[in-house]
């Protein structure tokens, strides 16, 4: 979302004839937008924040996002040379203040769509979250849930295909949950009607949460297949305890009935998710839970973090750095050997691969593909492709 936010102010600035710059010392602005859900990630922001002190005279910087939410305005006592902070539930003010500060008024040069020709983009379809994970700190520094407005997003996505997009990724913190309450329209009524876009050939969505699943999601998913069948569904733990704890909402056996239920419908549908480690109270069992469940469900990816306390007054870490190192290094091994093993699998399958440069795209099943010998494929057209060899986490196959 961060990503898909930097681009529509990029965009925006570019709109008004503004250029893009390598380096920060020759520019003008410098917007730093910023993630706060580890403290990695603030940590990061902050030093990259640190070392524009050099260089930061004469220069607008705004430091916006999540962390600009959650440390506010005291921030400048630290770095003085901050022209605004903007927290990420205010994100929309950066528009007024960048046209009152660059006199943007009546210069608007081109449409914002028109730079960006891609085959893939990002949709925004809700911001914030009304769930209460207890590790989580989105919540707090993106308010409650607020959905974009259904005919928004239709046009907004009608606009991108008109523009070269094929494939668009949906988001929101709980994206399955959108609906809006203005036309009474669901997350699956946006399934149908991007459908109905001839342009838009894959449909992806990050991240579903497993409690918003339904029935009628999966009898459009079964017949629908310009739903993307790669789910990102984030587990987090293998231990309903932990699972309990974390306020997550389901325990495991409920989570391998959506996976089960994912698979039953199209068998080739690859799986990913999001684990946590060492989160308050994680045993040894806990974690070998985890362990386990990630052995038995088979994702093709796995995102591994270490616990990051975002709260200073509840869940704490309860294990050593010593022991968090340990745990996150062998749930990385473990996660892939089995990443790799599916790879190996889809060796003598069909997969249908989107061709976003020359030989080279993505399945709809997520995975990068190289075609091999391949001659005259057109971006941003399926193809469909026997896969013959997996090599640094690409398959590699020829179109049929
Ligand atoms: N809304 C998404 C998650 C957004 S945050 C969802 O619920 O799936 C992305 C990922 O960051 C989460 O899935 C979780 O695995 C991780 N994460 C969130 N808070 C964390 C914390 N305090 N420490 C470590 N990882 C965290
Ligand atoms: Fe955070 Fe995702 Fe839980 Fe919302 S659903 S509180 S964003 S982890």
């Amino acid at each position: 979302m961060n990503e898909d936010d930097s681009n529509s102010i990029k965009n925006f600035l570019l709109s008004y004839g503004l250029k893009e710059e390598e380096s920060e010392k020759n520019s003008d602005i410098i917007i730093i937008n910023t993630c706060t859900v580890r403290q990695h990630a603030e940590d990061k922001a902050l030093s990259f924040l640190g070392s524009l002190k050099k260089i930061s005279t004469n220069k607008k910087i705004f430091f916006i996002g999540c962390a600009a939410e959650r440390l506010g305005e005291k921030i400048k006592n630290k770095f003085p040379y901050i022209s605004y902070v903007i927290g990420a539930k205010s994100y929309q003010k950066i528009y007024e203040i960048l046209r009152n500060e660059l006199y943007l008024s009546d210069h608007l040069i081109q449409n914002t769509f028109s730079l960006n020709s891609k085959i893939s983009d990002y949709q925004t379809i809700s911001r914030g979250c009304n769930m209460k994970c207890s590790y989580c700190i989105v919540p707090d520094v993106r308010g409650m849930e607020l959905p974009v407005p259904f005919e928004k997003i239709i046009g907004d996505i009608k606009k991108k295909a008109k523009n070269g997009v094929r494939e668009i990724i949906l988001l929101g913190q709980t994206v399955n949950s959108y609906i809006d309450k203005q036309s009474s329209k669901k997350f699956i009524d946006l399934l149908k009607e991007i459908s109905k876009i001839d342009e838009i050939k894959i449909i992806r969505f990050l991240s579903p949460h497993p409690v918003f699943f339904n029935d009628e999601f999966f009898e459009e998913y079964k017949k629908n297949h310009k739903i993307s069948r790669w789910i990102h569904l984030p587990l987090q733990s293998g231990s309903d305890k932990i699972l309990k704890k974390m306020r997550r909402g389901y325990t495991i056996e409920k989570f391998k009935k959506v996976v089960d239920e994912l698979r039953r419908s199209d068998p080739t549908t690859s799986i990913t998710t999001d684990i946590i480690v060492g989160y308050t109270d994680e045993t040894e069992e806990d974690f070998n839970l985890t362990l386990a469940a990630i052995r038995e469900i088979k994702f093709s990816m796995v995102y591994c973090f270490k616990y990051s306390p975002r709260f200073k007054d509840k869940d704490q870490l309860t294990i050593t750095n010593k022991e968090l190192e340990k745990r996150h290094q062998v749930l990385l091994n473990e996660v892939k050997k089995i990443a790799k093993e599916l790879m190996y699998e889809r060796i003598g399958k069909t997969e249908e691969v989107l061709i976003y440069s020359k030989n080279k795209g993505i399945t709809i099943s997520g995975y990068n593909c190289c075609i091999i010998d391949c001659k005259n494929m057109k971006e941003g057209d399926i193809y469909k492709v026997k896969i013959e060899n997996v090599k640094n986490n690409t398959l590699y196959g020829r179109a049929i």
